[in-house]
């Protein structure tokens, strides 16, 4: 009772932001706790101010402390085991958190889901218990930072055609990496990098590819920062360089040529937690543009006392609710079972919340008008910020292709 009356006086309290009816989208009141708080908690850790410095200098020097006190508060590594380094951390409440700091700002939400999502998870998934005990540790306390690397200069949705290499040299323990890598997440900071490279380079096939965890103060990493990106700004992007990287063969995930699979495998979890972004992008659209629209008065009237904008707002809040309900109904059956979790229903569901994200943002400029054009609002953020949910983790096509073959194999195979 005392929860559900904490609960409320905070929601009155934060009376300028549009309701979340959580116990209609089956949250439990220990969750709904979760998300006023941590709501009170990136208010104060992320005032506009920093953020629009953040946005405005594509660069946000606290990166590594702010991953450092989500792991001290027990938020790395979620529905990993405590023998870890994990705190008691389910996949749905990570998710409520990830959505939250969207709310704030998906660029530090996006590093945050990199970190956790691309590297812990994925290292957590396919990695070996010595592996795990070496590495997990020190990503879960934040005291290093991960990032995943797929994506190079010509392998994009392609990935499968990558060319970096991996190559053993005979009667010795180790591989010898030689190549680039992309757009990646934390690639300038990180400390601790799973990379994909080819094994069999005469081969686009499955086995060809092969999972290494990288230490990047190897001899011959280099990393360097990709500019001037359209939104994201301050989550930092990097262009990975690979100069005869010696790695230990006992860094392997999974073993030679399981790289493919590790890949699809870390997909599928990429995919569910990063539907929690564009649905706190969208909170966000609608916390700034809904209090404008009873604020801004045209015609002797609030705006929002049109019919046209009413009708704008009832879409775009169904919009988000539809995506709400989507995203959490999924990460409950994650939490009882990640790997049951279909590689076509995780495409279907961030390709959904993607595009819907996109359009919502765009709706919140409309009614800001002129302002919602001018980078005083943030709105004309979560914008810039939103379209990145329909290229990153496989783009909006390579999503529809997905399901395209999972019908066509179910119906003509
Ligand atoms: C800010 C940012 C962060 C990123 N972080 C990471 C990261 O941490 N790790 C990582 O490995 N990668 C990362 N990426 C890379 C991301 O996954 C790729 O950008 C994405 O997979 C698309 O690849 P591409 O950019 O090469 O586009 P392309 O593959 O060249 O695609 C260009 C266009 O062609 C379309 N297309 C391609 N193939 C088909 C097809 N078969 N059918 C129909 N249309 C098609 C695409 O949908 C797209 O519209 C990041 C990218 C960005 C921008």
């Amino acid at each position: 009772m005392l929860r559900r009356i904490t609960s409320r006086a905070f929601r009155r309290a934060a009376s300028n932001y549009v309701p979340i009816e959580d116990q209609m989208f089956g949250i439990n009141e220990e969750q709904i706790e979760l998300r006023y708080q941590f709501r009170k908690f990136f208010e104060n850790e992320l005032p506009e101010s920093l953020l629009r410095d953040i946005d405005k200098n594509d660069d946000f020097p606290g990166l590594r402390d702010f991953l450092k006190t989500m792991g001290n508060m027990g938020l790395n590594g979620p529905g990993i085991s405590e023998e870890y380094g994990a705190k008691d951390n389910p996949i749905k409440s990570a998710a409520i958190i990830g959505e939250e700091l969207s709310r704030k700002s998906a660029a530090i939400s996006m590093s945050y889901g990199a970190h956790n999502a691309l590297n812990v998870r994925v290292l957590d998934a396919n990695g070996s218990h010595e592996q795990k005990l070496k590495y997990l540790p020190d990503l879960i306390s934040g005291e290093k930072i991960g990032a995943l690397s797929m994506t190079e200069p010509t392998a994009g949705s392609d990935v499968m055609s990558m060319k970096t290499t991996a190559v053993q040299p005979a009667g010795k323990d180790y591989y010898v990496l030689n190549g680039n890598k992309y757009w990646i997440t934390n690639g300038p900071v990180c400390d601790t990098l799973i990379c994909y490279a080819k094994t069999d380079p005469t081969s686009n096939a499955g086995d060809s590819i092969t999972a290494f965890i990288v230490d990047t103060d190897a001899e011959g990493f280099t990393a360097n920062h990709i500019p001037e990106k359209m939104g994201m700004r301050g989550s930092p992007t990097g262009d990975l360089h690979f100069d005869n990287v010696k790695v230990p063969k006992e860094n392997i995930l999974l073993g030679e040529g399981a790289g493919a699979f590790v890949l699809m495998r870390g997909l599928n979890i990429e995919r569910l937690l990063g539907a929690a972004m564009p649905v706190g992008i969208m909170q966000a659209v609608v916390d700034q543009s809904f209090p404008y629209a009873h604020e801004r008065k045209q015609f002797g009237r609030p705006i929002g006392k049109f019919q046209l904008m009413q009708g704008k707002m009832a879409e775009m809040y169904s919009s988000l609710s539809a995506c709400r309900a989507y995203t959490y109904s999924m990460l409950k059956s994650a939490d009882q079972d990640p790997e049951a979790m279909s590689n076509h229903e995780c495409a279907s569901l961030i390709m959904f919340v993607s595009d819907a994200c996109t359009k919502v943002a765009l709706e919140g400029i409309q009614i800001l008008g002129g302002n919602g054009y001018v980078n005083d609002y943030p709105v004309n953020r979560y914008m810039r910020d939103a379209k990145l949910m329909e290229i990153g983790a496989g783009t909006t096509e390579v999503r529809k292709v997905i399901l395209g073959r999972y019908f066509n194999d179910y119906f003509l195979d």
